[in-house]
């Protein structure tokens, strides 16, 4: 509200795990510029019972009104106020099951089903909890008081202040006070949590269900490190005086960066020895490290509408990986992160349906299939390139510099480029704006003539669309000279085309050193890529070179502008590859090609499959190695499941060796387990089917339930498929449902009655969480609509005129949709 401030919340709950209720009363302490007779407060699914002001020394109640449309109480004071204004308002709400607000999370202990009560409040579910101006840049300070049974405990952005037991049973406790905040930071949550400690100068705590927080040994050591790292790199130490690790079994994201209490899913936090990969190991260290960040990008800096929310997720992206890669830089996380980042991000922004990373519209702009891409993704893969443009140093000291004019204050993206062009010479703001404000990427176009490199850049979409957009586009070119050196050149492409001359003697170009650039290539002449194809089998290149080569090639495939088979044919200079990054890429590439082709090419491209993957496994062995390679590791639990898949004998009879154990009850090892049980799932039937949803029920462990959710996805007979669609609506928690969807949409033998399903069961799909919503289209209508297009074309054209409900994924959606039916065609063609 204009003129109205929020300074400062007293929040009182009385939460009832039983009834799954609670009362809650807030003090709201406003600052009113101008005389004002009524205020304003976001306030969703709570009972308003009482308002109250005060005047003078007295507290008066007041009418209000709610409107449940505009998520709005007003409350309508007795006279005009200004300066000061105290309310105070009483309410009730419920405990819900939506994953948002103040919400209950499940869990088994022997058996029994217990709850625990948290909160998940980004963006806009603080309003669930309590009246306030649920706004980023609305920052005020927070008092938390509980009353909760006797043998609960509480957790909340602060340490306990006071506690004390209650005459009439139960127990009240109030936390510190907070530093000023954004309200969707703030936590509460209430259970039979189970502690472990680490006590420093800052105390780290975990927290988790009962029989638990053994496994967050791992998590917390990693914490402390990551915690020294990002003190010692910003220059800004960590403002409060714990920092709790609470790991919640129904969780809709991944994790949140509350400040101070930053919460995860089990299987984000938790490290068990026995069903614990080290993928799964790696993924533990880099939410962590994300979140961590988050307490500084975000927390303490923090955007000043959600149209800068890539100021937060960019940032933790970023450094999700950047702290991981301190402490474990034998586990290649930079490599990791161009194809689980940067490759992702492009093949999202290729696309039409698209927007920039600073989002225009502000209020409604949310985290979403659609957006998330952008703003973490695409973000993310941004700093890293205007890091290699600044060089480390600045970057750091840009960094620094911005969270130090900024700290519990708001920023814009504006402050963030300001404060990396003060610290360095070049012209940053020009460059950010150009990469931040525009939708898209480019395509770099090079050509030889003479010793003249001729480079052109236009906007690179998979469906053609003219445009005019150009990029200031950090250019570096590694020159392979015909004496067997080789050097790199830098320079700024400013405009459409550029031209650079070449000294004698240079026999190949490769564009992108690195991938430090975010934009794809395509090479006119032929006589270069040949003698890439030299440089890639020789290894003459380095592994992220080798990756981005065939990465960009099959982009152009993709859209329409180089055939398959000449894909295939570059791959040969692959057929000694060993290096984690183009091998991964390769697979994810060859696989959407198997799933995209129609009947006709899907044979050839298994058989292809199975050869290189069968003599990929031959040299890494089958196998996990004592003392190998982490993404040696990483990689064989991909590529083990894809050579059973294309048919592969050595590592079919492999794969049902390693699942009859498991359904011996024989331990497997962790590395190869999601690998042996999508093979068994592929290769069995209803017995497998019958093992593995048993043992889903029973496991303890969300690391092997993730597992088991891929496997789920891998049956080939129609019956047992059935099966699994009703075991996915009926059993799977809700938190898991939209995961076991996806892992259907990339099986050719489910594909077919994806469609069917998604259409029988729209209401149920529509009433999960709206993210695990879009998440089931995204997945059923790119895949499940082949063969069908216009029927699911008309069908959400249809829908999208009465609602728009996940408007954008539907659009994206139907869009990859048409990219691969094109690719069906000319795949067959
Ligand atoms: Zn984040």
């Amino acid at each position: 509200m204009k003129g109205i401030k929020a300074n400062h919340y007293k929040i009182h709950l009385a939460p009832d795990l039983k009834q799954f209720m609670f009362e809650g009363r807030v003090e709201v302490y406003l600052e009113a510029s101008e005389p004002t007779e009524a205020v304003s407060l976001n306030a969703l699914d709570l009972a308003i019972w009482n308002c109250q002001v005060l005047v003078g020394r007295e507290l008066q109640s007041c009418p209000f009104a709610f409107d449940p449309k505009k998520e709005a109480l007003t409350l309508f004071l007795p006279e005009h106020m200004q300066g000061e204004i105290a309310l105070s308002v009483a309410y009730t709400g419920k405990i819900n099951n939506k994953m948002a607000g103040f919400y209950r999370s499940r869990y088994l202990v022997e058996g029994k089903e217990r709850f625990m009560a948290v909160t998940q409040f980004e963006e806009s579910d603080a309003r669930r909890a309590f009246p306030c101006m649920d706004h980023p840049a609305a920052k005020a300070t927070f008092d938390v008081e509980m009353v909760i049974d006797a043998d609960k405990s509480a957790i909340s952005n602060m340490p306990i202040e006071e506690e004390k037991s209650l005459d009439k049973g139960g127990k009240w406790l109030k936390f510190q006070r907070t530093p000023r905040m954004s309200t969707y930071l703030l936590f509460f949550g209430v259970g039979d949590f189970e502690f472990m400690e680490d006590p420093g100068a800052v105390l780290i705590r975990a927290a988790a269900a009962p029989g638990m927080v053994h496994q967050a040994q791992f998590s917390l050591a990693f914490c402390r490190k990551a915690l020294a790292f990002a003190e010692e790199y910003y220059g800004v130490r960590y403002p409060l005086p714990k920092l709790d690790l609470v790991a919640i079994a129904d969780f809709a994201a991944g994790a949140m960066e509350n400040w101070g209490a930053m919460t995860f899913r089990e299987n984000l936090l938790l490290h068990d020895p026995e069903t614990t990969s080290r993928a799964g190991e790696e993924r533990i260290c880099e939410v962590l490290a994300h979140e961590l960040a988050h307490q500084w990008f975000g927390d303490l800096v923090t955007p000043a509408d959600w149209k800068y929310l890539w100021l937060n997720e960019s940032f933790a992206t970023y450094f999700g990986y950047r702290i991981v890669d301190q402490y474990y830089p034998e586990w290649d996380v930079w490599e990791q992160f161009l194809q689980g980042q940067t490759a992702t991000a492009l093949e999202r922004d290729g696309l039409c349906e698209n927007f920039p990373i600073e989002i225009p519209g502000g209020e409604h702009v949310v985290i979403n299939v659609s957006t998330a891409p952008i703003i973490y993704n695409k973000g993310g893969s941004i700093l890293r390139q205007v890091e290699g443009y600044v060089g480390s140093d600045h970057f750091r000291k840009g960094l620094s510099r911005y969270l130090k004019t900024h700290a519990y204050d708001c920023a814009t993206s504006h402050d963030f480029w300001e404060a990396l062009g003060a610290v360095s010479s070049k012209p940053v703001a020009g460059m950010m704006e150009n990469w931040i404000g525009q939708p898209g990427f480019p395509l770099v176009e090079v050509r030889r003539e003479g010793e003249t490199l001729i480079l052109s850049q236009q906007r690179f979409t998979y469906l053609p669309r003219p445009s005019d957009q150009a990029w200031l586009i950090p250019v570096s070119v590694r020159l392979f000279y015909e004496n067997g050196t080789s050097k790199v050149i830098e320079t700024l492409m400013a405009k459409s085309t550029l031209t650079l001359e070449l000294e004698k003697g240079v026999r190949a170009y490769k564009l992108n050193d690195d991938q430090r650039g975010f934009y794809r290539v395509k090479y006119a002449d032929k006589k270069n890529l040949q003698a890439l194809e030299k440089l890639v089998r020789e290894k003459t290149l380095g592994p992220v070179d080798r990756w981005s080569l065939q990465n960009d090639l099959y982009a152009l495939v993709k859209k329409g502008d180089a055939d398959l088979d000449i894909y295939l044919a570059f791959l040969a200079h692959y057929v000694n590859e060993e290096a984690f990054l183009p091998l991964i890429s390769i697979a994810v590439n060859l696989h959407h090609a198997y799933v995209v082709s129609g009947s006709g090419r899907k044979n050839e491209i298994a058989s292809f499959g199975a050869d290189l993957w069968g003599n990929v496994l031959d040299r890494i062995g089958r196998e996990p190695g004592e003392g190998e390679r982490h993404t040696t590791a990483v990689l064989r639990d991909q590529l083990l499941w894809h050579a059973v898949l294309y048919g592969s004998e050595e590592a079919a009879g492999f794969a049902r060796l390693g699942f009859s154990s498991l359904l011996e009850g024989r331990k497997v090892h962790p590395d190869i387990m999601r690998s042996l049980m999508q093979a068994g799932a592929f290769l069995g039937g209803a017995e497998a089917f019958q093992w593995l949803t048993e043992h889903f029920q029973a496991s303890q462990s969300e690391h092997e339930r993730m597992n088991i959710l891929a496997a789920l996805g891998c049956f080939k007979q129609n019956a047992v498929l059935e099966q699994v669609q009703a075991f996915i609506l009926d059993k799977v928690p809700d938190r898991n449902k939209s995961l076991a969807v996806g892992a259907l949409a990339e099986n050719v033998h489910a594909i077919p009655c994806l469609w069917e399903w998604y259409l029988s069961n729209q209401t149920r799909f529509e009433a999960f969480h709206p993210v695990h919503y879009e998440r089931v289209l995204a997945a059923v209508i790119p895949y499940g609509g082949l063969g069908k297009e216009d029927e699911v074309k008309t069908f959400f054209n249809d829908s999208m005129k009465k609602s728009d409900k996940a408007k954008d994924v539907i659009k994206l959606s139907l869009e990859r949709l048409e990219i691969h039916s094109r690719m069906r065609k000319a795949l067959n063609g």
